[in-house]
């Protein structure tokens, strides 16, 4: 598999913030959003074998740290790996977060993970529906039980946007969480207090923060 890095922080967003975590960051992704916080992950990583990335994991887990966040680019792509990969890990006992954008199935891995990121990405981000919604990859997200769903929003009107999802997946509104489109943290308090935590509230949903933009780590 391609890798771009390996390192261990803080889970930022979601029901596991403030988590510490080990980060495995996988290269290349099926989109290309205008926002994208991570287009250096589009052109490709060094290539690691299965047994290199496990070892490398374990190094820098050390024996206090078994929480693992795959992330990307978009780590679906490379899920025949991170099969191999999770069956080792799994055997450790450790919890498995996978970030995606939820337009892959994720093959066999159903069973490998505990927790899926969903981040459907809305009409703001210039990418034409057809490409940004996989209407069979997102129903089996909601059937699977494991899957929780954040949407990055930025103005007001977004709210119908998110909605729509709910609505036509069948989203529980308790595994829905908002979070600001921003990249400061100034920008991120203000749109926090402005418009996503609002949102929340009135559609009956999370909020979550961006805790390493919050508070400055990586
Ligand atoms: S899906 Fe995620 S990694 Fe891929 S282009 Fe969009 S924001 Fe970037």
């Amino acid at each position: 598999m391609e890798v771009i890095e390996i390192f261990r922080s803080w889970q930022g967003e979601g029901p596991h913030a403030s988590k510490e975590a080990i980060f495995l960051r996988l290269a290349r992704c099926n989109l290309r959003c205008a926002w994208c916080d991570t287009k250096y992950s589009w052109l490709g990583g060094t290539n690691m074998g299965v047994d290199a990335v496990s070892r490398r994991l374990i190094e820098v887990g050390g024996d206090e740290v078994k929480h693992l966040v795959i992330t990307g680019g978009e780590p679906l792509l490379w899920w025949r790996e991170l099969k191999q990969l999770l069956t080792v890990v799994k055997g450790k006992g450790w919890f498995v977060e996978v970030e995606t954008n939820g337009t892959l199935r994720p093959g066999e891995l159903l069973d490998y993970v505990d927790e899926f990121n969903v981040s459907p990405k809305l009409s703001n981000l210039g990418v034409p529906l057809r490409y940004r919604v996989n209407e069979t990859a997102l129903r089996y997200f909601v059937s699977s039980g494991k899957a929780i769903f954040k949407f990055v929003v930025d103005k007001p009107e977004d709210a119908n946007k998110v909605l729509w999802f709910i609505k036509r997946f069948g989203i529980p509104r308790g595994k829905v969480y908002l979070m600001s489109q921003c990249i400061t943290r100034e920008e991120c308090i203000a749109k926090d207090e402005g418009i996503t935590k609002p949102m929340a509230v009135k559609l009956g949903v999370n909020f979550t923060p961006r805790l390493h933009v919050l508070m400055g780590f990586r």
